[in-house]
């Protein structure tokens, strides 16, 4: 039997490569779409790039931008693939003020052709969003699900809105096998650095090889609702595996603050967190959301989506990889 075909956006990312690894491992043909301009970050996929087993046989990149619609809609055409999961965008809240154009270019607009594009396929893949908890803004009610009103307070909010009602409004209008998957954070050894479990863990690590003294951070009392990124690309496979299209939210349902997370991670190397933390105001949010929670009821009992790891368990294997990565580069 051929191989199911898999196209993803945001390949390079760490969604795009645990998904990826997701998919080959079921036995997918995967290609993905890189963008032309920029160097093209692709050391999470390294592991796979470099295997001849799986580059160029199971695993295929096109160099296709966003804003390049003719471009997109040639690949998909030739690779006709059965299931699109859409992960790319310029994902920073903070940067989505300073350049609100382009971000709404990209994930509001660029979403919309991907759609367009897809609708007019003789055979049209099911398509999966991936949308952020962004749209809920400031919620008012916690925790939120799939029926908590839209309500952002940024532009990147704003444009993920426009493509998650747009992806409702295709599924609803033209019947496709459309879906939003509502994402709450999640993290892993793969997640950026600037983020703050991975500079949380990243800093852990360093300091207990002596790399490093101390690490700054913005609001310790923060909290936020983190599950494990190798979870959360298993929900989104599920999801285009059911009979019937629909929306869900991905989350744990479980909040904890900064203070927690550095007291797992320093725990972890043995060492006191409040020997080793700076509170520094520049890292500070003018208005940050507290009552950020995803209720993941309809995942759990439609997906039947399980998490494979808790919090403290998620922080643990994070600064055991940090470990190990600096060891690695010792030698
Ligand atoms: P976000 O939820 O997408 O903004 O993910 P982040 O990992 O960037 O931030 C999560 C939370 O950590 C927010 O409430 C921040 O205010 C808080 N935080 C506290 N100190 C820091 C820091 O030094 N860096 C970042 N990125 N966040 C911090």
């Amino acid at each position: 039997m051929a191989a199911k075909i898999a196209m993803i956006t945001g390949i390079t990312g760490q969604d795009g490569s645990y998904l990826s690894e997701h998919l080959l491992e079921r036995g997918y043909e995967v290609h993905g779409l890189v963008r032309r301009s920029s160097t093209i970050e692709r050391s999470r996929l390294k592991h796979l790039y470099n295997d001849p087993e799986v580059y160029s046989r199971k695993l295929f990149l096109h160099y296709a931008d966003l804003d390049d619609p003719t471009t997109i809609r040639r690949i998909v055409t030739r690779v006709a693939p059965a299931e699109f999961y859409h992960l790319a965008g310029q994902s920073h809240v903070g940067l989505s003020f300073e350049i609100p154009e382009s971000t709404c270019d990209t994930t509001a607009i660029g979403t919309l052709r991907i759609m367009e594009i897809l609708r007019d396929q003789p055979d049209p893949p099911r398509f999966l969003h991936a949308s952020s908890r962004e749209i809920f803004g400031t919620p008012s009610v916690s925790p939120q699900d799939e029926n908590t009103p839209v309500n952002p307070n940024s532009p990147y909010g704003c444009a993920k809105a426009f493509a998650t009602q747009m992806t409702k409004i295709y599924r609803e209008s033209h019947g496709l096998f459309f879906c939003n998957a509502i994402c709450y954070n999640h993290e892993s050894p793969r997640r950026g650095e600037n983020f703050v479990t991975r500079k949380v863990t990243l800093a852990a690590a360093r300091i207990a090889a002596g790399q490093q003294e101390s690490v700054s951070l913005g609001d310790l009392d923060a909290c936020r609702d983190w599950g494990y990124a190798k979870d959360f690309v298993n929900a989104m496979w599920l999801m285009l595996q059911q009979s019937q299209p629909d929306d869900y939210v991905l989350a744990t349902g479980v909040s904890h603050s900064i203070r927690e997370l550095l007291e797992i991670a320093f725990s972890r190397v043995s060492l006191r967190w409040n020997e080793h933390v700076n509170v520094d105001d520049r890292f500070k949010r003018p208005a940050d959301p507290y009552q950020l929670l995803g209720d993941p009821s309809h995942a759990e009992s439609q997906l039947e989506w399980k998490r494979s790891v808790d919090f403290q368990q998620l922080i643990e294997l994070m600064v055991d990889s940090d470990i190990e990565r600096i060891q690695r580069q010792k030698h």
